[in-house]
């Protein structure tokens, strides 16, 4: 809508205010902070409370946290616009102001970090891209694994499945911290690295738990290839039916040696007879695979295999590989292995070209590709 100058957006979801070309501010139904777009530069608001600016890098994009008082003097900023905007605004925008926007301060805002943490002890580590705005349940923490040589996600914490009783509790303070806007979410997420590990058994007072504060939500989840394939077969159609689209299995490579040099346990056998299972189950499928990881020596045989163990899979319309170039990461075994085993590392340009590379022999499988990279995600 326009009013004179000032465009705005008084969206089911969200209140969208652009008083110039320059400028634009999005606010969730809480009326908190979610965007800032100012003279070229984007920031971010987290669930934390914590303001970032985007940033390039390469061929991607990565988020910057800004120091406190930084953070606080946009945050102003950005409510200031509002509160400029709010005598002589049209109706529908008006109630917002009033209702939603303006009783909000940056010290408000600030103390929102404290219910972050109350919900989620270990903050969520990673989502899949088209899940960034999912709401994640941990059913789990952790990872019941954790030792892939170049995975640092779960690293920080143990692996734990939580009790209906702690879960139910987790569910209700994330609903809190969301309050309205949850119904405006993308799904539920329901975490950390592979809370679908759990057996049927387990998983289904949990699952119940989710319907019953996030009703109507699409389900989704990590799963780890080798206790998807251990479990009962007869779980994966029963997730469906209990509301779940979409599973993501960390597939990282289709070539076994590397894997093995990974520690990461299966084979791509192994993976392309449990993605039929999936499959048969009703489920979709995300195969998460990296670019660059094995560097130099690796890089034909990680491509080709990757490609080939793909191409047996009964991958549809509703399924993606997610390419996500690879990043060294500090604090694990992989910088000790690649020195061990002389993996001469692809520089950024090389890891890029690969990325392309196993796109472009991807979508000619007739599969759909996503870009997965690790820096770009915030919850
Ligand atoms: S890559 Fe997946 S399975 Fe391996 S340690 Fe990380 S979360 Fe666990």
């Amino acid at each position: 809508m326009q009013d004179s100058t000032l465009l705005y957006s008084v969206r089911p979801d969200a209140t969208v205010l652009s008083p110039d070309r320059e400028t634009v501010v999005t606010f969730d139904r809480e009326g908190r902070l979610v965007h800032y777009y100012r003279g070229g530069s984007t920031y971010r608001r987290d669930l934390a409370s914590r303001l970032y600016v985007r940033e390039r890098d390469g061929d991607g994009a990565t988020w910057r946290p800004l120091p406190p008082q930084e953070a606080r003097r946009l945050v102003g900023e950005a409510y200031g616009i509002a509160r400029e905007l709010y005598p002589g605004s049209p109706d529908p925008l008006r109630r917002r102001l009033e209702e939603e926007i303006l009783r909000w301060t940056p010290e408000a805002l600030e103390a929102e970090a404290a219910r972050f943490h109350a919900a989620y002890t270990w903050p969520p580590s990673i989502l899949p891209p088209d899940l960034y705005l999912a709401i994640v349940l941990q059913a789990t923490t952790g990872c019941s694994w954790n030792r892939c040589a170049f995975c640092a996600l779960y690293r920080d914490r143990p692996f734990q499945a939580r009790s209906p009783g702690e879960f139910a509790d987790h569910a209700a303070k994330v609903r809190e911290l969301l309050g309205r806007q949850w119904r405006y979410r993308h799904g539920v997420f329901v975490g950390d690295g592979n809370a679908l590990a759990l057996s049927l058994e387990r998983l289904e007072p949990l699952i119940g738990i989710v319907h019953r504060f996030f009703p109507g939500q699409p389900l989704y989840g990590f799963v780890d290839l080798w206790s998807g394939q251990r479990g009962d077969a007869g779980k994966w159609p029963s997730l469906a039916r209990y509301g779940f689209k979409r599973v993501y299995v960390g597939m990282e490579t289709g070539l076994d040696e590397l894997l093995q040099v990974l520690d990461k346990p299966g084979s791509s056998r192994e993976l392309v007879a449990f993605v039929h299972t999936l499959k048969e189950a009703g489920l979709s499928v995300g195969l998460i695979i990296m670019a660059g990881v094995g560097g130099k020596p690796y890089a034909e045989r990680h491509v080709e295999a990757t490609v080939e163990a793909l191409a047996e899979m009964p991958l549809g319309p509703g399924d993606v590989v997610y390419v996500s170039p690879f990043i060294e990461q500090p604090g694990t075994p992989y910088p000790a292995l690649r020195q061990r085993l002389g993996l001469t590392p692809l520089n950024a340009t090389e890891i890029e070209e690969q990325v392309r590379l196993l796109a472009g022999q991807i979508r000619h499988l007739g599969v759909r590709v996503s870009r997965y990279d690790l820096r770009a995600f915030l919850y």
